[in-house]
């Protein structure tokens, strides 16, 4: 989401007639497009800053955008660290506030807008393969630990018409895969369509175009919305769905909405209507209360379920958010504990399923050169996993035909078939 963000902010920029520069010292603004999820992504920005200033000219604009600068405003503007601080819903004003910092020593506007989607605005892409397409932002949910709700602002939808409309132009301009975001997409609602409407219609505007989407909440992952999946070929099989906890006591005091037996009989659903799903998740450690029994529950769901990939969390406590209020009673180190061990049972299980895929041929599409050589291309296969090959012909944009001949827990080999 905040990849897709910083498109739409960049793309702002340049209509305005800013450009990009390579390096810091050719840069006359510095903008931070910032997370808040969990304490240690805010920490790594604030040393940043702190880093930047020792070496900042005085005519150098600095700007904070994003949740860090909804939730810390106040702290923030006192500090004086920072020239201008916008909110997610005040990307559009940016030129408007850099100028008037020309006047005036220090701006902030963090105000809401449930009406701001950005959806006439058009981002400046990275990829020339794959194009972000966010479809909704905020979020209602409320999940206890979240401090999301409290810095994106309420859940909307964007019009059902202009994602169309966007998603036509990238496909004439020759983009092979289109990414639909939101925060909570299965709840997508507009003027009557909901998500699996969105899927659809996307899908079926051209079926050599690779679709995908993030994040569902397994509280509202519809029949229909599986179906849905499963019927359309361009359609990637892949599911981001995650489950936080297996216990069920933590899941209520995380107000997640679900049960551990509702998660495994949705994952049963979807395994079976699409039997060649893969399947990723999030989860939290650490949660206030969790005991070993809670933990082992989680371990437990993640053996049952054998997701391709997982991202894994300590709980980190966000001011404002309810679960704040609870005892951080997990130490420190027990977090650390659980954290590895989730982490090392995961790595297993992606490892088997990776190489379960070994002498088999799959269809690739090529993203870029490997990050090692130039001699490589990576890509990714329509589950999701990515893969590296020799760069002999093809170019990136094309899907191509190729073998698995080795992997690890995070990456697989293949060669051209
Ligand atoms: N909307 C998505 C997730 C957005 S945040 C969803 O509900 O699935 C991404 C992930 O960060 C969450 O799934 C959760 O696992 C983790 N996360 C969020 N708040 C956290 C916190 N306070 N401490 C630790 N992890 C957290
Ligand atoms: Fe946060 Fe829950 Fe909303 Fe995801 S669904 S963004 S975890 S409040």
């Amino acid at each position: 989401m905040n990849l897709s963000d910083s498109e739409i902010i960049i793309g702002i920029m340049k209509e305005n007639g800013y450009e990009n520069v390579n390096s810091l010292k050719e840069a006359n603004i510095i903008l931070f497009n910032t997370c808040s999820v969990r304490e240690h992504a805010e920490e790594r920005v604030l040393q940043r800053i702190r880093n930047i200033k020792k070496s900042k000219q005085n005519d150098m604009v600095f700007v904070l955008i994003g949740c860090m600068a909804e939730r810390l405003k106040e702290k923030l503007f006192m500090e004086k660290s920072i020239d201008l601080i916008l909110g997610p819903d005040n990307y559009r004003k940016l030129p408007e506030y850099i100028k008037q910092l020309e006047y005036e020593k220090r701006v902030c506007d963090t105000n809401f807008n449930n009406e701001e989607t950005y959806s006439d605005l058009i981002p400046y892409r990275q990829s020339n393969v794959t194009a972000w397409i966010p479809i909704m932002r905020g979020c209602d949910n409320l999940c206890s630990y979240c401090i999301v709700p409290f810095t994106r602002g309420k859940e909307r939808s964007r019009n059902f018409k202009s994602i169309i409309e966007e998603a036509k132009k990238l496909i004439s301009e020759n983009y092979k895969e289109l990414y639909l975001l939101g925060q909570n997409v299965n709840s997508y609602y507009y003027d009557g369509k909901i998500f699996s409407d969105v899927l659809e219609s996307v899908a079926k505007l051209n079926s050599d175009v690779r679709i995908r989407f993030m994040t569902s909440h397994p509280k509202d992952l519809s029949d229909d919305l599986i179906n849905t999946i499963s019927k359309l070929s361009n359609v990637c099989k892949y599911i981001h769905l995650p489950f936080q906890s297996g216990s069920n006591r933590i899941l209520e005091v995380m107000n997640r909405n679900y049960t551990r037996e509702h998660y495994l009989e949705l994952i049963k659903k979807i395994k079976k209507a699409i039997p060649d799903v893969s399947l990723s998740t999030d989860i939290i450690v650490g949660f206030p209360s969790e005991t070993e029994a809670d933990f082992l529950d989680t371990l437990n769901l993640l053996n049952e379920v054998k997701f391709d990939s997982a991202f894994m969390f300590k709980y980190s406590p966000r001011e404002g958010t309810s679960a704040y209020l609870l005892n951080d009673d997990v130490p420190e180190n027990i977090k650390s504990e659980r954290l590895s061990k989730v982490i090392d049972i995961q790595q297993n299980i992606s490892n088997v399923s990776n190489k379960n895929l070994i002498g088999t041929n799959q269809e690739v599409l090529i993203e870029s050169y490997s990050k090692k050589s130039d001699a490589e291309f990576q890509g990714r296969l329509g589950n999701n996993k990515v893969v590296v090959f020799p760069a002999h012909r093809n170019k990136i944009g094309e899907t191509t035909k190729i073998k698995i001949i080795k992997s690890n827990s995070a990456t697989l080999i293949g060669e051209l078939v």
